[in-house]
């Protein structure tokens, strides 16, 4: 739901002429199209100015070929825009961007894959061979699929920052209850010292965590240009989701190994936050630019 409502769509809605609006955002909006954007390949996903699929213009057309692999959605989008190369020097101003209807010839979605947690999203090989689209499906200008990948992945980084703040703050809230109710050495485990730094640990990250978040929202929302600040957050959140959900794991002891709890999912779930959308290495490399280093 996030990826297609805060990530996705908006590409659209932002470089979408108004043809390409009038059709596909209203049916983004009811659902009825679920969409996907498919940048990663296998043979490159942090460097994106290194990607092979093509597209080449014939006539009124552009044919595209080439694999993506770990596409959210992939398998049961109806849309996907598709980072391509149509040529050029300068790597950067070599990549477009395509709106790719599911029901295309060539368009083929592979198998989904098996991953370690989010089982409730679907993550697929999507493959172009010879796929064939109407000139008018190519969004914004050519050779500027860069620049606005660049532009729009700051408030994917950002919804990153907001998800994993969110489950820092539930696996927390979820572990001082089950540390009151379980009980060791006849008394609750809230009682060690131990459990009560533990949680007390945890509790302030996840305290700090939202006031960061709150000001870049705020700054987001009226605007701001954020790619350092939403980089961070992106970082820093991410990082910190996996240091909680991992201290509040240690807390439910056997139980924290077995599927059937949460904090068990929260934990399987969490890991994934430091490596898509741009891994936690690649973050502090954009930081350290913006920073002028
Ligand atoms: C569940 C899931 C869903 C995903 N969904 C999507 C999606 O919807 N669309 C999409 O396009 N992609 C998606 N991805 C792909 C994801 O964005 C990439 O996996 C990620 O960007 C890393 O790319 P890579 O896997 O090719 O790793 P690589 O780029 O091969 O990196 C391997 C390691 O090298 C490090 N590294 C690379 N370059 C540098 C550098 N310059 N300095 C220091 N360290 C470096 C990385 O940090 C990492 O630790 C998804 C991935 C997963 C796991």
């Amino acid at each position: 739901m996030t990826l297609h409502s805060d990530v996705i769509v908006p590409y659209l809605h932002e470089f979408g002429n108004a043809a390409q609006k009038a059709k596909w955002l209203p049916k983004c909006a009811s659902g009825e199209l679920v969409t996907a954007i498919a940048m990663t390949e296998p043979s490159t996903g942090s460097d994106l100015a290194a990607l092979r699929t093509t597209a080449r213009r014939e006539g009124d057309e552009y044919v595209l070929d080439g694999a993506k692999t770990f596409i959210s959605n992939g398998t049961l989008c109806d849309l996907c825009i598709v980072a391509a190369k149509t040529g050029g020097e300068d790597p950067h101003r070599s990549i477009s961007l395509f709106v790719v209807e599911a029901d295309r010839p060539g368009f083929v979605k592979g198998k989904k894959l098996a991953k370690m947690g989010m089982a409730s999203q679907d993550t697929s090989e999507l493959f172009f061979e010879d796929c064939r689209i109407p000139a008018s499906n190519l969004l914004g200008q050519e050779g500027l699929g860069f620049f606005m990948l660049m532009r729009k992945l700051a408030q994917e980084r950002l919804v990153v920052g907001v998800a994993a703040q969110a489950g820092a703050a539930q696996v927390v809230a979820d572990t001082v209850r089950y540390c009151k109710e379980r009980e060791a050495f006849g008394r609750p485990i809230a009682k060690f010292q131990n459990t009560q730094f533990e949680l007390v640990d945890c509790a302030t990250e996840v305290e700090v965590g939202q006031a960061f978040l709150d000001r870049l929202l705020v700054d987001h929302v009226a605007g701001k240009h954020l790619v350092k600040e939403c980089s961070m957050s992106k970082l820093w959140h991410s990082e910190m989701l996996g240091r909680v959900v991992d201290r509040c794991l240690q807390l439910f002891g056997g139980y924290g190994y077995m599927l059937e709890y949460p904090v068990t999912r929260a934990y399987m779930d969490a890991r994934v936050q430091r490596i898509y959308a741009g891994t936690s290495e690649i973050m502090k490399v954009i930081i350290a630019k913006q920073m002028g280093l």
